[in-house]
Formats: structure tokens, sequence, C-alpha cells
């Protein structure tokens, strides 16, 4: 089993436990989601400019704009989310714990014609501290956490996995 903490982990922590758990058992639904297809549309015509994507130790998948020492996110969700918000700031974590400190980072909603800046504070480290051990914790899980069923079910790659 993949032994890294990736950005999408984080992000899923944050969406929901049972998602990040099926995840995490590489149980991987995603490629069928027409949401999914519909980010990667965004993430190859939205923002065509002189970007670098970089991938890190296949933890951060991110674009970095040199001059302006910046990472950029894309979302395609129509509103802003706090996981979106916790997956950039564990790539300022994830940098800053490797030395690649003072980097600012921006996710760019092109839906929405809205940017956000984020920034990784002390409060944020001890957060994503837990958090990191709290999706090792699941990954030693044999069994899903209870399904609880919310509003993004319904658009949910795992969906059918949950309710049929
Ligand atoms: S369908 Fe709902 S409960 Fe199941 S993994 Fe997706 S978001 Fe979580």
């Amino acid at each position: 089993m993949e032994k890294r903490i990736t950005g999408v982990m984080i992000y899923y922590y944050f969406i929901c436990k049972r998602k990040l758990w099926y995840f995490v058992h590489e149980i991987n639904m995603e490629n069928e989601n027409e949401n999914v297809m519909l980010g990667k549309l965004l993430d190859e015509n939205s923002y065509k400019r002189n970007d670098k994507h970089i991938n890190i130790d296949n933890v951060i998948n991110i674009d970095f704009i040199r001059e302006q020492k910046e990472l950029h996110e894309i979302k395609k969700s129509r509103a802003i989310e706090e996981a979106g918000v916790w997956q950039v700031k564990y790539y300022l974590y994830y940098l800053k714990q490797r030395g690649v400190d003072g980097l600012k980072a921006k996710i760019d909603y092109p839906l929405l014609k809205k940017n956000l800046v984020v920034e990784l504070t002390e409060e944020d480290e001890k957060r994503l501290n837990e958090v990191i051990q709290e999706i090792e914790r699941t990954k030693e899980q044999a069994q899903p956490p209870r399904l609880s069923s919310q509003k993004i079910c319904a658009k949910c790659a795992y969906h059918d996995l949950c309710f049929i």
C-alpha cells in the first residue's frame, strides 16, 4: 500500500472519511466519474500559461509559477471548499518539511472566476500533523467508516459502492 500521504488523501479526509478509506485501500473509481473528467479538462484548458507542472514524490502535483514563487491549484468546484484549501496548505507544509519555505499558494476557481490566497500558519501545521496521524489510522482499518449520507454522495465516484 502507498505509504506517503498525498494531497488527494488530505482532500478526501475533509470531504468524507469513507471516501478516504476507499481511496487509501486502492479502490479507485475516479476515472469513471464525470466530475473528475471535467476537472481534467479545466486543468488542461483554463489556465494556459508558462507554468511548470511539478510532481514531487508523487505527493504534490501542482503548477508552479516561477517568477512569483507561487503554487497554483485549479479547482472545478462551484464552491470554495475547506477541503481544497487544506490540500493546498498540505503542499506548503510538505515543502516546508523539506526545507522549501516562503512560497505562496493560490487556488483558482475558474467556474467562480475567483482565486484564493492560501497560507500556512503554525496552527495549520499542528492540525495537519493530527490529520496525517488520522489518515495513517484509516489505512490500518479493515472496514470503512460507517456510512453517513451527505449531499455530495450523489456526485461521488463511490456512490454505487455505498448505496447499492
Ligand atoms: S458516496 Fe458519500 S459516503 Fe460514500 S464515499 Fe462518497 S461521499 Fe462518502
